[in-house]
């Protein structure tokens, strides 16, 4: 590493959207940075869940040959009060129809290494501790109060070599904030979550299992706490192919509500119900179980500055219908690459402010419906009724799976897309 280069771009962290945003970086041509606090591979913790969105993605990176090797599954077996429904992923002009299963400990690597195959340099073991704040802006918001609506003017990095043991500074033109969930040098820089956002809590464990190998996820949509409480959110099973599975529990705070919901407590209750044939128990646990939070719905602001723009979870862009965040991750790593190759190339700040409009148009209706659904099922009368309905109806599952996974056609007109439609005709024309 050149310590004295001013580079075109840092990208800080190495999960699915910085290592995604520097692999199209890198692919245009420009000189780009990442620094990833971690050696690959590592540990993440995720349910390991590849949508076709995803693979859409990986696919465009040039990695599907890399999946070869990952667990395929065609679709979902919703589960909830003894019924079940296997639901296969929908036709979709846009997305393939076929899902993976693939640690997140392999598939990060597997990214990270594309983007260095296409000319990042991908610095592992270096932890950003912080941003170069331009003098006239420093300060955490930049000096304009606590909830500035724009980022202040970033100039880079300090960086710690981990290995080494000292701190550098990683200077470039722009900077993207890619650091996750909890994402400090965000909030360093003066980023915050709405709180009126819902905000997703998730545990998940391996598990040694006789049906490792199956062709379809599985989701429980009556999860329960220890009041016998339907709760906003769902068990899974995700099989590994591997000898594994992947299973877990995530909840949904909204307005306050399930905030304090323990999920430890939940995770022993579906273990301890799951269908006894996937063999779910402390002895087939491979290890402790781990969690963490999903902030949602394009939550986390302000996403741009004059240099600098924040994508995935640091964005807090993860799906609130369902908890997916990888596809939204390298969606929002790729829109911010674009962006950034456009301000390099003479746009400048308007390339950045631009960003946030392409958010807006493609999640911004969406998350807003899936906000207002969230918001619906947090109440447990509502989740029972809505979740007992459902699961009488393979077609109105089918729409929800579609609806969900945000693969609706845009090019037709079934009633999955006509109830879209009416969804986003009322959500334009509801205020806030
Ligand atoms: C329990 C659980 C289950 C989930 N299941 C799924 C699922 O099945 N499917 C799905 O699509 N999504 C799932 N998600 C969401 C998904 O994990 C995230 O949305 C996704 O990882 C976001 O990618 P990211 O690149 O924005 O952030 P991350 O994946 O968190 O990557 C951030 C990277 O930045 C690095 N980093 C952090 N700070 C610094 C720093 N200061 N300097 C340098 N590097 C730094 C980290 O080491 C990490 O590598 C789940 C989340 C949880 C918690």
């Amino acid at each position: 590493m050149d310590h004295t280069r001013v580079h075109d771009v840092v990208v800080v962290g190495g999960g699915p959207s910085g290592s995604a945003c520097a692999y199209w970086l890198a692919e245009a041509g420009w000189d780009v940075v990442l620094v990833e606090k971690k050696h690959f591979p590592r540990e993440k913790t995720c349910g390991d869940g590849l949508t076709p969105r995803s693979v859409r993605q990986l696919n465009d990176m040039g990695l599907g040959g890399a999946l070869a090797g990952a667990h395929r599954y065609d679709g979902l077996r919703a589960c909830a009060y003894g019924l079940s429904l296997e639901l296969p992923w929908p036709e979709h002009p846009s997305f393939p129809s076929v899902g993976y299963v693939i640690t997140r400990h392999d598939l990060d690597q597997i990214v990270a290494e594309r983007a260095a195959k296409a000319g990042a340099t991908v610095w592992e073991g270096a932890e950003a501790i912080g941003p170069i704040l331009d003098p006239a802006t420093a300060g955490p918001v930049g000096g304009v109060g606590a909830k500035a609506e724009v980022l202040p003017s970033c100039a880079g990095a300090r960086v710690l070599d981990r290995d080494a043991g000292r701190n550098h500074e990683v200077r470039a033109r722009y900077t993207v904030v890619a650091d996750g969930a909890n994402s400090r040098f965000g909030r360093a820089l003066g980023t915050s979550r709405d709180r009126d956002y819902p905000m997703g809590m998730a545990l998940r464990g391996y598990f040694r299992s006789p049906r490792h190998d199956e062709p379809l996820i599985e989701s429980h949509l009556d999860i329960r706490n220890a009041a016998g409480d339907v709760v906003p959110g769902y068990g899974w099973v995700f099989p590994l192919g591997d000898g594994r599975v992947n299973a877990g529990v995530g909840i949904l705070s909204v307005e306050g509500r399930w905030k304090g919901a323990n999920t430890t407590q939940l995770m022993d209750a579906f273990i301890h119900w799951a269908p006894p044939s996937w063999e779910l128990s402390p002895s087939t646990l491979c290890g402790p179980p781990t969690g963490g939070k999903l902030p949602m719905g394009l939550s986390v602001r302000p996403r741009i500055g004059p240099n600098v723009l924040a994508i995935g979870d640091a964005a807090g862009s993860i799906n609130p219908f369902n908890g997916e965040g990888i596809a939204y991750g390298y969606e929002t790593g790729r829109l911010a690459a674009a962006c950034v190759a456009r301000a390099l190339s003479g746009e400048g700040v308007h390339a950045l402010v631009d960003y946030e409009s392409q958010l807006q148009a493609a999640y911004g209706l969406y998350f807003r419906i899936a906000r207002e659904f969230v918001r619906l099922i947090s109440r447990p009368d509502l989740m029972r009724i809505c979740v007992r309905s459902g699961m009488h109806s393979r077609s109105v599952m089918a729409w929800l799976l579609r609806l969900m996974a945000n693969l609706v056609r845009p090019d037709e007109l079934g009633p999955a897309e006509a109830a879209y439609r009416v969804l986003t005709a009322i959500g334009r024309m509801t205020p806030g």
